[in-house]
């Protein structure tokens, strides 16, 4: 049985320490912030037990909430077989993360990050041991997402991509490889790229939100739209994300509006606070943000 610190108990961070623990690993899940880590047992609890009403468990809920463990400090890096870092989206912060790590950790114990977009070798070289660190990057909500970008830096070891695709197959995942290390990997900068369009066509009050989801549904087979995923994610990803892709020279797969940064300043966060591009009522059903037909 693998043990894991999984560091961020966020969104992503709750959800990659709910697919570990349904494997069968035994889980220290870390936060800085007390009210993160009492809000995403929560919400492991709630997730859990949905799944096992519909018998899609091997184990009973609380079994599987036993193996977490919530934690304020990263002091069982010492202890784990596999580190996964979901904390926030800004560089220094990961560095700071990934040195402390470093140093408590096995040098053989493989490192992750969740990020979106920073190049796994700038997070590395905040290290002594950058062959034991990589990418693996979830997809959110983590139980029902079936992916995971497994992403080589440049020092990375074939050992410890290969270690991170088996990983990532025991834990019911599909892993898609990504070879070679850049700002937003494969998928996010497909999705930047559509994202960018669609917010700028609707910052120019060219369309609504709503007609471009059903249009990418109905015209090409998506699931969900890119203001769906978006307000799934969190509008606060987004800015980051798109400050973090700036910053290294990929303008061209961020927004050119402010159209998001304005939405966040209102506190149109998305699905987490019942707004964001739609509305959400408490049960957490989508309405459009205008009721249809009040312009
Ligand atoms: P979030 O804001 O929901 O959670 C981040 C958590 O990190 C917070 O609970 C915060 O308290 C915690 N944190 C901050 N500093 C910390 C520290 N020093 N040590 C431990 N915890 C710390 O964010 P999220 O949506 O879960 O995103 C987390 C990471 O996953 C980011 O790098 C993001 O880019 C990436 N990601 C997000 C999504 C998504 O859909 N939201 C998808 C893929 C990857």
């Amino acid at each position: 049985m693998e043990n894991v610190l999984v560091v961020g108990a966020g969104f992503m961070g709750s959800g990659i320490g709910q697919v570990c623990a349904q494997a069968g690993c035994k889980v220290h899940l870390m936060d800085v912030k007390a009210a993160a880590l009492d809000k995403a047992m929560g919400e492991i609890k709630w997730s859990l037990d949905k799944l096992g009403s519909k018998g899609l468990l091997k184990d009973p809920p609380q079994k599987i909430l036993e193996r977490i463990i919530p934690e304020h400090d990263l002091s069982s890096a010492a202890k784990v077989s596999w580190v996964i870092e979901a904390a926030l989206e800004i560089e220094a912060l990961k560095k700071q993360i990934f040195k402390e790590l470093d140093r408590l950790a096995s040098p053989k114990t493989p490192l992750a990050s969740n990020t979106s977009t920073i190049p796994i070798t700038r997070i590395a070289k905040a290290t002594q041991h950058p062959e034991r660190v990589l990418g693996l990057h979830f997809f959110g909500p983590v139980p029902l997402m079936g992916l995971v970008e497994v992403i080589k830096g440049e020092k990375t070891s074939t050992a410890v991509f290969e270690q991170g695709v088996a990983f990532v197959k025991s834990l019911g995942k599909t892993p898609v490889q990504v070879q070679r290390d850049i700002p937003g990997f494969v998928m996010n900068r497909i999705f930047s790229a559509a994202f960018r369009e669609a917010a700028d066509l609707v910052a120019e009050g060219i369309t609504t939100p709503e007609d471009v989801d059903i249009g990418m549904r109905l015209g090409y087979g998506w699931n969900a739209g890119p203001f769906e995923i978006a307000d799934n994610a969190g509008l606060d990803i987004y800015v980051l994300v798109g400050q973090t892709l700036k910053a290294l020279g990929e303008e061209n797969l961020v927004s050119r509006s402010d159209l998001i940064e304005r939405m966040v300043k209102e506190g149109r966060l998305g699905r987490k606070v019942g707004k964001g591009f739609y509305r959400y009522t408490p049960e957490g059903k989508r309405l459009p943000w205008e009721p249809k037909g009040n312009g």
